[in-house]
């Protein structure tokens, strides 16, 4: 087995963290003990994580995973331990998880595609569970578990922050922001001039909003129901806003913006099939309509093959975390937020301690707000 690494406390320590046990009960709040980082793996104290619609579509069982579980996937904190073959990192250093790591090397990575990596971090099956309750193992989503107040993970899982960001903006990056800034300007690539529409401005949608401000968009029309939502989508650089309460209304709002043709891109940041055939009837002949939003599992789109795709020539395109590169698009993310263009502090709506975790997630959907952010300093 690997050595143990070093650092201010390579002993067992004790974690305070939300357990998922089964589909819609609330999330158990219990100590774990969490043993020391193996030669290549770090233990983190979280300062912070978001609450993503993934940690709440896996507690109400609309995506199954097998409990016992640690949700939470976008966190910031510091570096605890770090194992002897970790180089890089070191105790007390800020940085970010993310449930995406990527190795470099493998045909995905080769192949400019590393969201698709394919190197699952090296597992040692003779190794101790990094978090155990009474001795028994307790997993971690994407193996970070960021609902957890100390954490064991793949070095590759961590990402060096500079010292100067607030952790509870910071760690909204491995996700949501990650994904909405790539959609718009790795995966859709959009392109100066672009007529863009976004449906649904939640903490996802938001950052599709600002990336294609960055991207040099023309016009940014944002779509949702709640109000509180698009004067936040105005914020990050909408030029249009829409309350989407009448799908027919919006696309003739849409038609009438553009000429009657449609968007050049439509990002679908909602997840229902509904407003995916809302986002294809929104893209012009030749644009491309981009499926971000994380719909439940079963979740099917009907649409017609020949007028929209053989006649029309449009594309659908698929999202996987904003295609991606990490070390790449946090070092923009992080230059970009310190010039003060690209916005992270105004995504954070609420913050609160973890013992309110199962509140936040039953008011996940009916928030006003793009992210409640659990601040374990609280
Ligand atoms: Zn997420
Ligand atoms: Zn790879």
């Amino acid at each position: 087995m690997s050595r143990a690494g070093t650092g201010t406390g390579a002993s067992t320590v004790i974690a305070e963290a939300a357990v998922f046990t089964e589909p819609g009960r609330p999330l158990d709040l219990l100590d774990l003990a969490v043993r020391a980082p193996l030669a290549h793996e770090v233990r983190v104290r979280l300062a912070a994580t978001g609450v993503c619609h993934t940690d709440q579509s896996i507690f109400t069982g609309a995506i199954p995973f097998k409990p016992p579980l640690v949700l939470g996937h976008e966190g910031a904190g510091v570096v605890d331990v770090v194992g002897s073959a970790v180089t890089g990192l070191s105790p007390g250093d800020p940085v970010i998880l993310t449930w995406l790591t990527q190795c470099g090397s493998c045909f995905y990575c080769v192949r400019s595609q590393p969201e698709l990596c394919e190197t699952k971090p090296a597992t040692d099956p003779s190794a101790p569970p990094r978090l155990t309750r009474d001795g028994d193992p307790v997993a971690q989503l994407a193996g970070v578990g960021t609902f957890s107040s100390v954490v064991v993970v793949d070095a590759a899982a961590v990402v060096r922050l500079p010292g100067d960001m607030p952790m509870t903006s910071a760690c909204l990056v491995g996700c949501g922001v990650l994904t909405g800034i790539g959609a718009a300007l790795n995966t859709a690539n959009v392109r100066p001039g672009d007529v863009v529409v976004v449906l649904g401005c939640g903490g996802v949608g938001l950052n599709v909003v600002q990336g294609a401000r960055i991207a040099g968009s023309s016009r940014i029309v944002a779509v949702d129901l709640m109000p509180e939502k698009l004067e936040l989508a105005r914020r990050f650089g909408a030029s249009t806003v829409i309350q989407g309460t009448d799908p027919a209304a919006t696309i003739e709002s849409v038609r009438e913006l553009t000429g009657g043709r449609g968007a050049d891109v439509v990002f679908e940041v909602v997840g229902l099939p509904s407003t995916a055939r809302q986002a294809l009837e929104l893209t012009r002949p030749g644009g491309r309509m981009c499926l971000v939003g994380a719909a439940p599992l079963g979740a099917a789109m009907d649409v017609p093959m020949y007028l929209p795709f053989v006649s029309q020539q449009k594309s659908i395109i698929g999202c996987r975390c904003g295609s991606t590169n990490i070390a790449r698009d946090v070092s923009f993310i992080v230059e970009r937020y310190r010039r003060g263009d690209l916005l992270l502090d105004e995504l954070v709506g609420n913050t609160v301690p973890l013992t309110k975790i199962n509140d936040v997630m039953d008011n996940l959907d009916s928030a006003a707000v793009a992210r409640t952010v659990i601040d374990f300093a609280v």
